[in-house]
């Protein structure tokens, strides 16, 4: 144990809360040791990644299990392309590990920060419309349940649990190690450059079908976007190395500090907000890049800020932003942060926002020094209108029963989490708002309460 009362806060500013006591246990034994304790002591006990999710769904005031000396690669096989890892390992660190054996994920979404755990928990995505989140990627893993067990689960062996804990918000157990289906070792040429934002909807479809990944960042009160557009190959190809010589310039002072700087410039007086937009968006220039697929694909982000995201039927993902436009001219309210567009494929997961569909991407944001309740309230209610399902790290307003109708599997799911957790000693606020309180509500056993929570909560 390496505290008591210490406070916690995520990466964003978003969330906090105060556990009884902070753990980092450093083996398997050492979970199971305490969630034993946690449940003896009548605590709940959540297990935190590396707090990039902008809600309070990693908060608890009972025992906080921090997964950051838990994380090494246990396992690969080569042959068939697998790999094994303990759960707090890194997207970041994996993805280098991986490139020494020839291997790679499919796909990763922006940054790699996370660890492994907890963008599965949340369905951490990336963008290119043949390809799936990153829980699609999981092919078995180990569960430590409240009842101080481990379970082994993959898709030949306790299927129904392993679905639901494919992306199972953290309710189901604290998820110890994972196995991992990879792919040769690839690299990403792409280009980012500046277009006309109602050139790149118009030709939405068709850009995402000729690129292995296409998204766009779209800068509200002006008509451009940066669109960046990646091939897979096996070679380098044209364009500069990501970690060559210039990448500081470009991803640090230039993507970091002068964007930062545009922030503060917009904090100093509001209005200046359209006219930086039309700025920044004027000063991005074209950007080719060729490296390994991770180097691509992982940017950094010292800028901070506050972020809901939504997953849409693909075929409703333009109007929805021609809607966010119109509501932004309409309400005259000043957006300093780019709007990101991305597509995914179709999965098979309960709880993943892209079940059954294919899926447009909208995340709006805010920089963290600005209020971001009304925007994303005004943009909630455009996504609600077209059938959108919020990421579970990301910010938003809803509940259990407006959440139920959009998931077709959404009871399957929580009769996987009655069975291993009908006590709730994984649950916290947030997820006695998203899934509704566990079904033995939790009194008996474990104290109730979790947190302060994040300020978005509705
Ligand atoms: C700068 C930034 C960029 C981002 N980019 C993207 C992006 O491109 N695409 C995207 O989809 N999302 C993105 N996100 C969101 C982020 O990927 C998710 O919120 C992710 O869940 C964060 O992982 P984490 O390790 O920080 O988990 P945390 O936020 O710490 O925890 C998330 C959940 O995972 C659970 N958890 C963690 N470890 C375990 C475990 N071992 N067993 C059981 N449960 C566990 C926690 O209890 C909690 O419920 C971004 C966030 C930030 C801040």
């Amino acid at each position: 144990m390496v505290g008591t009362r210490a406070g916690w806060t995520n990466w964003a500013g978003t969330a906090a809360c105060r556990p009884a006591a902070i753990e980092v246990p450093t083996s398997e034994e050492e979970i199971v040791a305490a969630v034993r304790a946690a449940v003896a002591a009548g605590q709940r006990v959540k297990a935190v990644g590396s707090g990039h999710s902008f809600t309070d769904i990693a908060c608890t005031d009972g025992r906080l299990l921090r997964l950051d000396g838990y994380d090494r690669v246990l396992a690969v096989d080569r042959e068939r392309r697998l790999v094994t890892v303990q759960s707090g390992i890194t997207i970041e660190k994996l993805s280098r590990a991986l490139v020494d054996l020839g291997l790679a994920l499919e796909n990763l979404g922006d940054v790699g920060y996370q660890t492994v755990s907890g963008a599965l928990a949340t369905a951490t995505h990336g963008t290119g419309e043949r390809w799936r989140n990153l829980s699609s990627q999981v092919c078995g893993l180990r569960l430590v349940t409240a009842a101080g067990e481990v379970l082994e689960c993959s898709p030949e062996h306790d299927p129904e649990t392993f679905k639901a804990a494919q992306v199972s918000l953290g309710a189901l157990g604290v998820i110890s190690t994972l196995t991992l289906r990879c792919v040769p070792a690839f690299y990403l040429h792409s280009v980012q450059e500046r277009r006309p934002v109602d050139e790149l909807l118009e030709r939405f479809d068709e850009l995402c079908a000729d690129h292995d990944h296409f998204e766009f960042f779209w800068w509200p009160h002006t008509p451009w976007a940066q669109a960046i557009t990646s091939r897979r190959s096996p070679e380098p190809g044209p364009g500069k190395p990501r970690r060559g010589p210039g990448s500081y310039l470009t991803d640090v002072l230039l993507d970091n500090h002068a964007f930062g700087l545009v922030q503060q410039l917009a904090r100093l007086n509001r209005g200046w907000i359209p006219s930086l937009a039309a700025f920044t968006a004027r000063a991005m220039g074209r950007r080719e890049i060729a490296d390994h697929s991770h180097r691509v694909f992982l940017n950094q982000r010292l800028v901070r800020f506050a972020e809901m995201e939504y997953a849409l039927p693909r075929e409703h993902l333009v109007p929805a932003l021609r809607e966010v436009r119109s509501m932004i001219e309409r309400t005259g309210l000043l957006i300093s942060f780019p709007v990101e567009v991305r597509a995914v494929a179709a999965d098979d997961i309960p709880l993943s926002p892209a079940y059954g569909r294919a899926t447009g991407y909208i995340a709006v944001h805010v920089f963290h020094r600005f209020e971001h309740e009304r925007y994303f309230r005004e943009v909630e209610a455009i996504m609600t209108a077209h059938q959108g399902r919020p990421h579970w790290g990301k910010l938003h307003f809803q509940d259990a029963a407006g959440l139920r109708p959009r998931y077709p599997l959404w009871d399957r799911f929580l009769a996987v989490r009655d069975r291993l957790d009908p006590e709730g000693v994984f649950s916290n606020a947030y997820l006695d708002r998203v899934l509704g309180p566990p079904r033995a509500g939790g009194t008996t056993a474990v104290n109730r309460g979790s947190g302060r929570g994040s300020r978005a909560d509705g």
